[in-house]
């Protein structure tokens, strides 16, 4: 009798075993669907952002052989300077959407070389205030926008990747430009962060006044391939990937650096990167106690 017992708790025992690894199994398959949707859902959105701009790269060069064969067969002086502004303008959509595609190429290759710990930085010393001059003297005539520098100095240095910080700057001033109406100016402060009367690291603040981001979604707009489209208009979300802010938030974070947002529905935003500095690096303040802003 005492056998017959011990057999059955024995089954019992082994039947709840089958049971649990049954549960776990298929909790298993479940996160694999989610894995493959997800997947499926990257490679439809990349080739989506990928193709928008090759069909009009595509379309606008052979916009671009028929004007020359046009050109060819039916050429009058008279005709030279529409030739050349079609051309100019033809010219330039190639040149943008070959630029786009390769920002979404260099984007995606970050991404992966982040992911596999193959991201690496190359420090020197390096003026932050000329490296954002140059950012804003490029994008200001591009834009057709005034972007604000307010910065108490002309130098501020530090033993950062140059080029790096500018991805990043220009990722963040993008940004500013693209969620925020034309008529609204883009402000770019620097200033040093003192702590117990040493300046411990540079903050930049870029400001606009754009649509904010909303509470929904803040918390995720610095993850991977995140694009949060209810804000701005979807032409703008589509020309990319969600991939700046999170290539820019681990760049700042290699360097040793902090990033964050401040902002909300209506009220503009403003992205903060405070880059720390070296030993060697830090300016002092007679006063000790100066928490400041200069
Ligand atoms: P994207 O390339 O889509 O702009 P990012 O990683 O740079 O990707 O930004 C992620 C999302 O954060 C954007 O899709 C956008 O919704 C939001 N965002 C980023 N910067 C701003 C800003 N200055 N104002 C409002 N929303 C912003």
């Amino acid at each position: 009798m005492e056998e017959l017992q011990a057999t059955l708790e024995d089954r019992e025992m082994a039947y709840e075993e089958v049971n649990h690894r049954f549960h776990e199994l298929e909790q298993v398959y479940r996160d694999l669907e989610h894995v493959q949707r997800l997947k499926e859902d990257f490679l439809s959105m990349m080739s989506h952002e990928m193709r928008t701009p090759l069909t009009t790269l595509l379309l606008t060069t052979q916009s671009l052989q028929r004007w020359l064969m046009h050109a060819e067969q039916e050429w009058v002086p008279e005709n030279t300077a529409t030739f050349q502004k079609q051309f100019a303008k033809d010219l330039e959509t190639i040149e943008q959407m070959g630029l786009r595609i390769s920002r979404h190429v260099t984007d995606l290759l970050d991404a992966a070389h982040l992911r596999s710990d193959m991201f690496y930085l190359s420090r020197s010393p390096m003026n932050l205030v000329k490296l954002i001059r140059q950012i804003i003297t490029q994008q200001e005539p591009v834009a057709a926008r005034r972007i604000r520098l307010v910065s108490a100095l002309d130098e501020m240095v530090g033993t950062w990747d140059e080029m790096r910080l500018e991805q990043v700057v220009g990722n963040l001033l993008t940004n500013a430009l693209k969620y925020s109406d034309p008529s609204t100016e883009v402000v770019i402060t620097l200033r040093y962060h003192f702590r117990a009367g040493r300046a411990q690291e540079v903050l930049i603040a870029l400001q606009d006044q754009g649509p904010g981001i909303s509470e929904e979604d803040l918390p995720h707009i610095f993850d991977r391939f995140y694009r949060a489209s209810k804000q701005g208009d979807d032409t703008s979300a589509s020309k990319s990937l969600g991939l700046g802010l999170y290539i820019s938030a681990e760049i700042v974070k290699r360097h040793g650096g902090r990033i964050w947002v401040e902002s909300g529905p209506g009220r503009g935003s403003t992205f903060f990167v405070a880059l720390p500095l070296m030993e060697s690096e830090m300016r002092f303040l007679p006063d000790a106690d100066a928490e400041l802003v200069m």
